[in-house]
């Protein structure tokens, strides 16, 4: 015990808990354990209360050893327990991730009360035991205890995390029970248990009721239209969330980025790109790899490899982001050499960098570098195969003509079901034409999935490819007779930073009139060209109504006459489609790229297509 210099007057118990508790309230947890400490050298002891702010402390810090040393520091120190020791003490466990702990405070307490249960429930949702977590709410309801509003936004959190949609819609009627729907923190959390769960009609009730919105608000309802498809809808509510004067944080602006990235608006992109740099935010990883994918994904690679190039650290979903660009666009060689800086740079690879690695292979047709890569992945890395990885080698050893060796490794697929590999083995088997091996698949995959339409499709495409009319149709009746539907073909480009959305056969747009003459001069134009309609494939697009039906419908080729009439000459239009491009559109824009001078980048379902100047970079393989 230090002595007391003469003349200095001992501080009281009470200022020193003081000055703890300030230090604690204010976020600096780190100053109060030094003065922890300061007052233990001094030879102060620690009573009931300055325990309480410790361990308030430690919690705060994360530090479970120091907070473990406390609890013994307590039990030796003979101090009177309470229930705020002890709601501190389950807080502190929960906080640092220790639940065991937490139950073993928990269990001893012999009277509980509105924090002790909520730091329980908190805890539990941080460990990832929702349906724990909603357990211990009906519990404490039966006990008797009131929740406060901390405790329903752990609640909602773990409805969110468990997907549990009706206990959630049970919790807002509580919550509006209790008059707390109009409290920001807990409308927030009822948004973004909504848009969790999949209901975005409850969770714009829930918004459009809230009297102010926070940036997690806002937040939420951007990042939910994304996932349910709507690119549109999140980039409107970004930009009344930024009239409404609510800064956006790094979630928000990647759940932006991911708008852009999913209609393709390549000019909206590069303008939240300079609001990130202006925030401060490009030099945060999360949002630098999503900014690479979403150049990646609006078709620019060299803005992609820019922002790649400028990151001080990357992390594994750098490099498998820059490594999926690379799979999107073709560029294998350029894939094989990231993947070598990757392990040069000390970055273990995961399973999905393998996918796309392996999907780069694919797309480039290196299947001596694939198969060395799936290798390397199993042996090196001691990463199992799963359905992905065996999907992307059925489809390289496919389009290089090995269809047998791709059709073995489907068999020896483990993992069930495993459409997708049964997939890729159709789709090879179109490229190569081989009608037989055809038949099989598209049999085995109609066993397990009969309502698959583009089976059908593929199917019916590769009877006419091989001139077989009668056995086109006939897939054709089949498909109609079951009841199978195809899916709506649909477009979306962006001019002058606007996002337009087609469908085939679209009659309703106001420049319908002008699309249709720009299709039509281009018809003649193509003609002269030497084009050749391919008429004998079948459509992969829903026909609406039979008149339709004419290939210059598509949506596609709305979209593209629609960007011609709408940019100035020169101008490089880029375009994503929810489906894989039809042959008749893909040879009709490669026609177009050179009548017109234009570069054309399409992104369907699979990959990017970059027509320019009458070629295709997917050198028709796709
Ligand atoms: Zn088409
Ligand atoms: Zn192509």
């Amino acid at each position: 015990m230090a002595a007391m210099a003469p003349g200095t007057v001992q501080l009281h118990i009470f200022s020193w808990n003081m000055k703890l508790a300030k230090y604690v309230k204010d976020g600096q947890p780190e100053k109060a354990m030094q003065l922890f400490q300061q007052m233990q050298r001094e030879g102060m002891s620690p009573d009931t209360f300055t325990f309480v702010q410790v361990i308030n402390a430690c919690a705060g810090l994360g530090a479970l050893e120091n907070g473990r040393l406390v609890h013994d520091q307590l039990i030796q120190s003979g101090c009177e327990s309470n229930i705020f020791l002890g709601n501190s003490l389950v807080d502190m466990y929960a906080k640092c991730g220790s639940i065991e702990d937490a139950w073993r405070v928990f269990n001893k307490m012999p009277s509980r009360d509105v924090v002790t249960w909520t730091a329980m429930i908190l805890g539990h949702v941080k460990c990832r035991q929702g349906q724990k977590a909603l357990e211990l709410f009906q519990q404490m309801q039966q006990e008797g205890v009131q929740p406060n509003t901390v405790t329903f936004v752990g609640v909602l959190n773990a409805c969110a995390s468990v997907v549990a949609l009706e206990e959630g819609r049970c919790v807002n009627q509580q919550i509006v029970k209790c008059g707390w729907e109009s409290d920001v923190f807990v409308g927030s959390s009822l948004v973004d248990m909504y848009v969790k769960c999949g209901s975005m009609e409850d969770a714009w009730r829930v918004f459009n009721k809230m009297p102010s919105r926070n940036v997690v608000t806002w937040t939420a309802m951007i990042s939910g239209h994304v996932n349910c498809g709507q690119g549109q809808k999140a980039l409107e509510l970004f930009r009344q969330m930024q009239q409404e004067g609510v800064r956006p944080d790094s979630v928000t602006f990647v759940g932006v980025l991911n708008a852009c990235a999913s209609v393709v608006a390549l000019e909206e992109g590069k303008c939240v790109h300079q609001q990130i740099v202006e925030c401060g935010w490009d030099s945060d990883v999360f949002v630098a790899n999503s900014l690479i994918d979403m150049y990646a994904k609006c078709g620019s690679m060299e803005d992609a490899w820019r922002v790649f190039n400028k990151m001080p650290s990357r992390d594994v979903v750098t490099w498998t982001t820059i490594l999926g660009g690379c799979a999107m666009h073709g560029h294998g060689k350029e894939a094989l050499k990231y993947f070598e800086q990757m392990c040069e740079e000390g970055v273990q690879p995961n399973d999905i960098t393998f996918i796309c690695l392996l999907s780069a292979c694919s797309h480039s047709g290196l299947v001596d570098e694939g198969m060395h890569c799936y290798a390397s992945m199993v042996t090196d890395y001691m990463i199992s195969a799963k359905l992905e990885h065996y999907t992307c080698m059925v489809d390289l050893l496919g389009r290089a003509g090995r269809l047998q060796e791709a059709e073995n490794m489907v068999m020896a697929v483990p993992c069930k079901p495993h459409l997708a590999a049964w997939m890729a083995l159709l789709g090879a088997c179109r490229i190569r034409g081989n009608v037989e091996m055809a038949e099989r698949v598209a049999k085995r995959i109609l066993e397990m999935e009969p309502n698959n339409a583009a089976v059908y499709v593929l199917l019916s495409n590769i009877y006419a490819a091989a001139g077989n009319r009668l056995l086109c149709e006939n897939v054709e009746r089949q498909r109609k007779e079951n009841g199978v539907k195809k899916q709506q073909g649909r477009t979306w480009i962006e001019v002058n930073n606007e996002v337009h959305t087609f469908v085939v056969g679209d009659q309703d747009h106001p420049q319908m009139t002008e699309i249709h003459a720009e299709l039509q001069r281009l018809s003649g134009l193509m003609h002269d060209a030497g084009y050749v309609p391919c008429t004998k494939f079948v459509d992969v697009e829903e026909e609406e109504e039979e008149q339709v039906l004419h290939l210059c419908h598509h949506s596609e080729k709305l979209a593209i006459a629609f960007g011609l009439i709408n940019t100035a000459p020169g101008t490089p239009l880029r375009i994503r489609k929810n489906l894989r491009v039809c042959e008749d559109c893909h040879t009709s824009t490669k026609f177009i790229s050179k009548i017109v001078g234009r570069a054309i980048m399409v992104r369907d379902v699979n990959r990017f297509h970059h027509f320019e100047d009458g070629v295709c970079s997917c050198m028709d393989y796709w």
